[in-house]
């Protein structure tokens, strides 16, 4: 590439931010000018294009590369919710003329074949690091008390004008001296690395999480119990997308326990033991003990990498939760320090930690300086069974902010035709919230066969501003479930 070409690539705002010479011979012998902390999903890619924008950029990762999505989250997770999906197709074989009797599961057959796909995923992200020239360091990243913000990393220092935060969380389980036995449960990332099938699993958690795991061991034949502190499950979802989930659960034949909570757990011979307080609103509370439990699994929240970094040298600004606190750029309080993803709380998903990390590389690298996230209309599934689809405002929501008279809710709720010769039934329930007299879609929300891949779609339609009538104007597709969001009355 000519000399000039590539001066054209080299940004303004970082040719001017350079570490000064005496710092940059503190550290490492190559000058850098990004230095992302974290190898997952917000980090890599901010550093991956990055790199491609010219900058010269490396991550420091002390676990696996790829972080929570491709190690303990999303990617293991679908996969053994599509083995749930097999698991309940079985029992609608008969019913399509496919008579199969004494099938059997093995546990250990999809586990390596799911740890085979997450490894070669890692090996995939080392190639593309390498490939783009950007160095990983490997270990624990700390800021040290230099005047420059400074990291060190097993010894030795690095440091860069650009420094990004994408460390992500980790799961939380409550301490011992809270509910005595809690650590004889594990969390999601245990739920990753089980053996076997649990015979008797108890989930204690109401979000997304928890839901989904507990869909995917009663599916595969696990004697499944969710505990919850309320009366329904995926409580901050449109109200019919709460209540529907919280059925289908029961429907599956999971125990659901409503507003319950641990109180102890110990170890017997035939498993773990759980004591159990349900204490309904207005009601006496009760109390019970649910015996031989060989997998308790904590999904009540996730906390922010946030406490080893020693972030207090910095001065940066976290919230209550110990989240690093953004700006809308993804600028945290202290200048040349940006955040990005499962860090700052807003929005745990993938493709927001995506996403943001490569608008403000485009900022950062590109002297793009508008460029930056829209958080707004983020669609989302739920790999419950069925699955759910969301994206916009809750009904709720735009009640609150549009008040009462400006919105207009449309719904359905219906047998999808797959069922039509199943003994086994489940619903398809859809919602369209829309907000004025041009009913603008505001809020598209939706359980039922197919809701997950139908949703993108249609997340394109609401992210657009679409209209009630704009679907009405669109010819539906027959016979599906996705024709019902096109000619709802
Ligand atoms: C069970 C489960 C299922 C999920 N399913 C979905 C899903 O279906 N769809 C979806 O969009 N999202 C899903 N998520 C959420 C998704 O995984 C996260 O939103 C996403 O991984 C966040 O990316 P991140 O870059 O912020 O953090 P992470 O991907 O967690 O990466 C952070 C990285 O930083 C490293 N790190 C931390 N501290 C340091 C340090 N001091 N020094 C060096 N390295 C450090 C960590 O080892 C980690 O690799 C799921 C999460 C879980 C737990």
């Amino acid at each position: 590439m000519p000399a000039l070409a590539l001066l054209r690539l080299l940004p303004r705002v970082y040719l001017s931010r350079r570490p000064s010479r005496s710092v940059i011979s503190a550290m490492s012998s190559r000058a850098l000018d990004y230095l992302v902390i974290g190898g997952g999903s917000g980090g890599l890619a901010s550093a991956r294009r990055a790199a491609e924008l010219g900058a010269r950029a490396a991550v420091v990762e002390s676990g696996r590369l790829g972080g929570t999505c491709v190690n303990v989250g999303c990617v293991p997770k679908k996969i053994m919710w599509n083995t749930a999906v097999h698991a309940e197709y079985l029992h609608d074989h008969a019913d399509y003329g496919f008579p199969t009797s004494d099938v059997k599961f093995h546990w250990k057959t999809i586990k390596e074949k799911r740890d085979a796909y997450v490894s070669r995923l890692n090996d995939i992200y080392q190639n593309n690091l390498d490939k783009a020239h950007i160095e990983l360091i490997r270990g624990q990243a700390v800021f040290t008390s230099d005047p420059e913000p400074t990291l060190e990393v097993n010894g030795q220092k690095y440091t860069a004008p650009h420094i990004l935060i994408a460390t992500g969380g980790r799961p939380c389980i409550p301490a011992d001296s809270t509910i005595p036995g809690s650590s004889l449960g594990i969390s999601s990332d245990g739920f990753f690395e089980l053996e076997e099938l649990p015979k008797h699993s108890v989930i204690v958690g109401a979000g997304y999480i928890a839901v989904e795991l507990a869909g995917i061991l009663a599916a595969l034949g696990s004697k499944t119990l969710l505990l919850i502190r309320k009366d329904k499950v995926l409580r901050t979802f449109d109200s019919m997308i709460s209540t529907n989930c919280t059925e289908e659960l029961m429907n599956s034949g999971i125990d659901v326990r409503t507003y319950s909570q641990v109180r102890s757990v110990t170890k017997s011979a035939g498993g773990l033991e759980l004591s159990v307080i349900c204490s309904p609103p207005g009601r006496k509370p009760t109390f019970s003990t649910i015996q031989d439990v060989d997998c308790l699994l904590w999904a009540i929240g996730r906390d922010p990498n946030t406490e080893g970094l020693h972030l207090d040298r910095l001065g940066l600004q976290l919230d209550e939760g110990g989240h690093i606190v953004v700006d809308e750029f993804q600028n945290t309080s202290r200048k040349g320090i940006y955040a990005v993803g499962d860090v700052c709380g807003k929005a745990l998903l993938t493709p927001v930690a995506i996403a943001a990390g490569r608008r403000l590389a485009h900022r950062l690298f590109e002297s793009k300086a508008d460029s930056k996230l829209d958080y707004s209309n983020i669609p989302t599934a739920v790999f419950s069974h069925p699955p759910i689809g969301t994206v916009g405002l809750t009904e709720e929501e735009a009640v609150q902010q549009l008040g009462k008279g400006n919105v207009k809710t449309y719904t359905t709720s219906f047998t999808p035709m797959y069922h039509a010769v199943t003994k086994r039934k489940s619903k398809c329930v859809m919602k369209l919230v829309c907000a004025g007299i041009e009913e603008k879609v505001v809020g598209l929300h939706m359980q039922g066969l197919g809701c997950d891949e139908m949703l993108q779609g249609f997340a394109v339609a609401v992210k657009m501003g679409a209209t009630k009538a704009d679907f009405d104007n669109t010819v539906a597709i027959h016979p599906t479930s996705a024709e019902e969001l096109v000619t709802l009355r």
